[in-house]
């Protein structure tokens, strides 16, 4: 297992988290100098609110840590690497940018909402005059990013304002 994939598979876990706690299974890792320093899932469901991305979750982990984020900096994310089990989407793309990460690595792309390249180039496509782009690379462990995401969407979700039965549903395991 290469380095990149065994950064992922921590982010996987916390996936798994998000999943066992009925939120849409994406979940990330910050790492700095070889080490996590944060580590997060998606919470919009029991914060009730959009924005609690796994990617801004973890962002305000790091910058209310005095340790981590000793003082106020423009770019405080210059020397961490991102690892998120599903391509960052234009919000958290667009903070990403915002907040000078080095790099970003994820698993599988968001044909939706995707940030870095599905939907929109974010990350460096579109040009901006302060900011410095980044490179976002997917592709890892993108199987298992997929299959955590099916198992979510094929389960009821009681979140929804009128749930819909998907009793019948037959989890795919085909991936092109
Ligand atoms: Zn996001």
């Amino acid at each position: 297992m290469s380095e990149h994939d065994l950064w992922m598979k921590e982010a996987m876990n916390m996936a798994e988290e998000a999943l066992a706690a009925s939120e849409v299974p994406v979940g990330c890792v910050f790492v700095r100098d070889g080490k996590i320093i944060a580590k997060a899932r998606n919470r919009t469901n029991e914060l009730r609110n959009a924005t609690r991305h796994a990617e801004l979750e973890a962002i305000d982990q790091i910058l209310s840590d005095k340790e981590l984020t000793p003082e106020i900096s423009q770019y405080p994310l210059a020397t961490t690497t991102l690892y998120v089990t599903v391509e960052p989407c234009i919000m958290c793309a667009s903070a990403l940018r915002q907040m000078g990460i080095r790099e970003v690595f994820y698993g599988c792309g968001n044909e939706r909402f995707g940030g870095c390249g599905s939907v929109l180039g974010v990350n460096k496509e579109l040009v901006h005059p302060k900011h410095a782009p980044y490179d976002a690379t997917g592709g890892f462990l993108r199987e298992e990013a997929i299959m955590i995401l099916r198992r979510f969407y094929i389960t009821e979700n009681t979140n929804a304002p009128a749930p819909k039965s998907k009793a019948n549903r037959v989890l795919k395991t085909d991936i092109p």
